[in-house]
């Protein structure tokens, strides 16, 4: 399946020409968050980041603008020690990044930026609005929005890990990653979920043949929730800014 690249909204990809051919229509930059950390057997680490990136390039698509690469790292949540997983426990350390990359941006004259987080973790989600705060006291001429894949009003899906949503969302932007065949067969092996619970602590032991997914079984997935997904956040983002 071919998935449109949108090569020409990527910041790192251009050169100086064509940066300001871009940012001339439409002073706008997206800077996509996501986070490394285990998802599944069948999902890559860097979901959170690669579809708040596909995210923002199909808005970038339809608003002007460019799109920043995305940062693999974020903020630590409760599994922070589940295999393969890097998360920042320092939120310090996460801001400076952050307020040093609008700074620059700012600089060289932006006008407005975007962060959207595909990775929504509390501490992620706590230090976006310490940056905020901390952006709006301080005399700037760029514009700050922030927005969580988690927040959109119009998906009625909830927001999860690894689960049904990031499983749908990733499949709509980049299908080639999504290996649900990783998974044992759900006929034979059902999610084993006390209390029809999916988010218990029993999907964090590694048995669990759902282990470190936290909501409603990615074997349930089909193609077209991931579309719906995915369109509604992209129009609520461009409505929103
Ligand atoms: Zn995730």
């Amino acid at each position: 399946m071919t998935v449109k690249p949108l090569e020409h909204l990527q910041f790192e990809r251009l050169n100086p020409l064509e940066i300001d051919q871009v940012l001339q229509q439409n002073s706008l930059v997206y800077i996509p968050l996501g986070a490394f950390e285990w998802h599944g057997l069948h999902l890559p680490v860097g979901l959170d980041s690669l579809t708040s990136h596909g995210i923002c390039l199909r808005a970038a698509d339809k608003t002007g603008g460019l799109v920043m690469p995305p940062f693999y790292y974020g903020m630590s949540g409760s599994i922070w020690h589940h295999p393969h997983t890097i998360l920042i426990e320092d939120e310090e350390i996460f801001l400076k990044i952050l307020k040093t990359t609008l700074t620059r941006l700012e600089t060289i004259g932006i006008k407005k930026v975007v962060i959207f987080t595909g990775h929504f973790s509390l501490k992620q989600l706590e230090a976006l609005i310490t940056l905020k705060k901390d952006w709006l006291s301080i005399q700037n001429s760029l514009e700050l929005s922030i927005f969580s894949i988690s927040d959109c009003p119009t998906v009625k899906i909830e927001a999860d890990h690894g689960a049904i949503f990031e499983t749908s969302v990733l499949a709509e932007i980049d299908p080639n990653l999504v290996k649900l065949e990783n998974l044992p067969p759900i006929d034979t092996y059902p999610a084993n979920d006390p209390d029809g619970n999916s988010k218990g602590d029993h999907r964090r032991d590694p048995n669990n043949i759902l282990f470190g997914i936290f909501g409603d079984d990615p074997r349930h997935y089909d193609k077209l929730t991931g579309k719906v997904i995915v369109n509604k956040i992209v129009d609520w983002l461009i409505q929103s800014i």
